[in-house]
């Protein structure tokens, strides 16, 4: 009899975007005549820059000859890439990282959800509320999160760590030991942002505590603030204590040609029952190269031409296009008397919900009165209630309409 892993009983349905594309089906087939603005989602809208689409079609033309055909890739990724990453990336900004602590990936999601494999079942798990829902129910899969409770919509083994307007969404350290950190920044879904200081913090308490930051940067490319650090090793000691997640999807607008990778310095360890040291980066790549057999030749000649002085050119347009959406959002909800928060470094705006107000409550109204889409911000843990997430990827005319609307 063939049994299953028991760990998957344990997850939750995730019903927000199911509900929130429900309702907005239903609205839409009673309303025909209204036109709804969709400000929640995530994924990018802009085309493809030039410089990465020139790239793709020359790479593609090579597999027509013998001569410049290929076959299986490095699994790691091709050096060209690597060495891209390692410069632009990296070394600009102070911070030394060798091109074999660097593996290229599909994406950031199948990383972070990945790379509990190579840590035990034993570990405590921390996470920031709300979330990005991958790192909670990746570590529900593999075992570490305990029984929900759906009383507090939360499990038992896992630590929340509050970030809201009470903190000033600085999460504090936590009072257990905790083992793995999943820390998001720029933060999705609050848009907000730590400082050097406030990210030493967590450096040094994981250093203190033999424990591990899997710090995602999905978004580091919207940084626009000098004080925001764009990778975690630019933090004195983080590549002894930290994994750094980074993505093309939201910078160049990869989430459909899925370019990823993930940095793990080599001085950084983990410990065996017998408390020997052992290489993570080790791990890691051993892990990789068995389940994973590299990325497409021609989708990492599309990432290298986002290093090109043209990619950089085209890519910081379309960032600086959701960039001003995200502002428009923020100010017109501002001067509406709303208080807001992200929307600066990052394309997320967030918003606070009038004292009392649920978060579903306001996505109604405001899907049945201002016909403006938005995503709830209990979607994404128990601190999110109370918070509404709009997001700065439509164009600007709806963006505009959207938030007019919002107004009146
Ligand atoms: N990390 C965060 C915080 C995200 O919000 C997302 C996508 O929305 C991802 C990772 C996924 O990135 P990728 O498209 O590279 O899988």
């Amino acid at each position: 009899m063939i049994k299953i892993n028991e760990n998957f009983l344990e997850l939750q349905d995730s019903y927000l975007f199911a509900t929130i594309a429900k309702k907005v089906a239903e609205f839409t087939k009673e309303n025909p005549d209204k036109k709804v603005i969709k400000l929640g989602i995530g994924d990018v809208t802009r085309p493809i820059p030039e410089a990465i689409l020139e790239a793709m079609h020359k790479a593609t033309d090579e597999f027509k000859k013998t001569e410049t055909f290929r076959g299986y890739g490095p699994e790691q990724g091709y050096d060209f890439l690597r060495e891209k990453i390692k410069e632009n990336d990296y070394k600009t900004r102070g911070v030394e990282i060798d091109i074999d602590e660097i593996f290229v990936s599909d994406g950031a999601k199948c990383d972070c959800g990945n790379i509990v494999d190579i840590f035990s079942q034993d570990n405590k798990v921390a996470i920031t509320d709300p979330v990005y829902p991958v790192y909670l129910d990746t570590n529900v899969m593999s075992g570490r999160s305990g029984k929900y409770n759906k009383e507090s919509d939360k499990y038992e083994n896992i630590v929340y760590i509050p970030a809201t307007s009470k903190n000033n969404f600085v999460p504090e350290l936590p009072k257990e030991k905790v083992d793995m950190i999943y820390l998001c920044y720029p933060n999705n879904p609050t848009g907000t942002t730590l400082t050097k200081e406030q990210l030493k913090v967590w450096v040094d308490y994981a250093k203190e505590n033999k424990a591990i930051i899997l710090f995602d940067a999905a978004y580091e490319a919207f940084i626009s603030d000098e004080d925001v650090p764009h990778s975690i090793y630019e933090i004195e000691g983080a590549k002894e204590v930290a994994i750094e997640f980074r993505s093309f999807s939201k910078t160049a607008g990869f989430t459909g040609i899925r370019c990823a990778f993930v940095v793990i310095p080599k001085q950084l360890k983990g410990y065996s029952e017998s408390g020997e040291e052992i290489s993570l980066n080790k791990l890691w790549n051993r892990r990789h190269c068995t389940k994973f057999n590299g990325v497409s030749y021609v989708t990492q000649r599309a990432a290298e031409a986002i290093y090109t002085e043209e990619g950089k050119k085209q890519v910081k347009e379309n960032i600086d296009y959701y960039k001003e959406n995200a502002k428009i959002i923020k100010k017109g909800l501002e001067e509406a008397g709303y208080t807001v928060y992200g929307g600066v470094n990052s394309p997320y705006v967030w918003l606070k919900l009038p004292d009392g107000v649920k978060s579903w409550d306001f996505f109604d109204k405001l899907l049945t009165k201002a016909n403006v889409v938005g995503t709830p911000g209990v979607g994404f843990g128990p601190s999110g209630e109370g918070y509404f997430r709009l997001t700065g990827f439509g164009t600007k005319e709806n963006t505009i309409e959207a938030i007019e609307r919002i107004k009146k």
